[in-house]
């Protein structure tokens, strides 16, 4: 690691959050979100209650996702548009789509938060700006934990997605800060911990699998296996 986590500490004004797989576990949201809209679909839209099973509904999803990088950086939108297109392929009404999409987006930031992530993120708030950066639809404010955030960079709202460095350029202006004040907390070592670290910011990779780094051109400055790890890296526990 390039810092001891004291010196590191010393120098930070405001820590940014991934969401998923950072303060929570994505799969089991996602998949439960799947399931609702797919059985919500079959008893409003006979065509598609024939032709889509839970399975086939989820590769379809997958498929277009796959074909549309280009929408990468806006969830929503390729949702919207995937649903769209399903009712209109099954001879369903598209105006379902938007009722659809809302019961999808509900389920989705139905997220069960890791252990200690809250408390975190209030005791840290105490010393930091807080910040999120999400790929995702996810939305802090409905979840509930929009209050222990300063700020909150979309990728959607950007137009870009992370890695890239306008996503991350996006975050050093809402944090108002130098990019090393900043740190970044993400478990993936390409949109994370690549991304931050290439517009100068500090990165913290969380490493809840134990995996191997396998990236040898950037490190994170930190890591550690979860977000509750934090207050004592940075010399915060205890604090009230
Ligand atoms: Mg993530």
């Amino acid at each position: 690691m390039a810092h001891t986590a004291d010196s590191l500490a010393a120098g930070i004004g405001c820590i940014t959050f991934d969401l998923d797989d950072t303060l929570w576990a994505c799969a089991p949201v996602i998949e439960q979100a799947e399931r609702l809209l797919h059985g919500w679909l079959v008893r409003r839209c006979p065509g598609f209650a024939r032709r889509y099973d839970l399975d086939a509904f989820v590769g379809a999803r997958g498929r277009q996702w796959q074909a549309n990088p280009q929408w990468h950086h806006d969830m929503t939108a390729l949702r919207k548009d995937f649903l769209r297109q399903l009712l209109a392929e099954c001879g369903c009404d598209d105006a379902l789509a938007g009722p659809a999409f809302e019961v999808f987006v509900e389920a989705r930031n139905a997220v069960c938060l890791h252990r200690g992530a809250e408390t975190t993120l209030q005791r840290l708030g105490r010393r930091f700006r807080l910040g999120v950066v999400t790929n995702g639809n996810a939305d802090v404010h409905r979840i509930g934990i929009g209050h222990l955030f300063d700020f909150v960079v979309t990728t959607a709202e950007v137009g870009r997605p992370k890695p890239d460095a306008m996503v991350y350029r996006a975050v050093v202006e809402r944090a108002a800060l130098p990019a090393e004040r900043i740190l970044h907390v993400g478990d993936d070592p390409v949109r994370d911990v690549q991304g931050a670290a290439a517009v100068g910011m500090k990165t913290a990779w969380v490493n809840a699998q134990d995996r191997v780094w396998t990236h040898p051109e950037v490190r994170p400055d930190l890591e550690l296996h979860a977000v509750d790890e934090l207050p004592a890296l940075l010399g915060v526990e205890g604090e009230t």
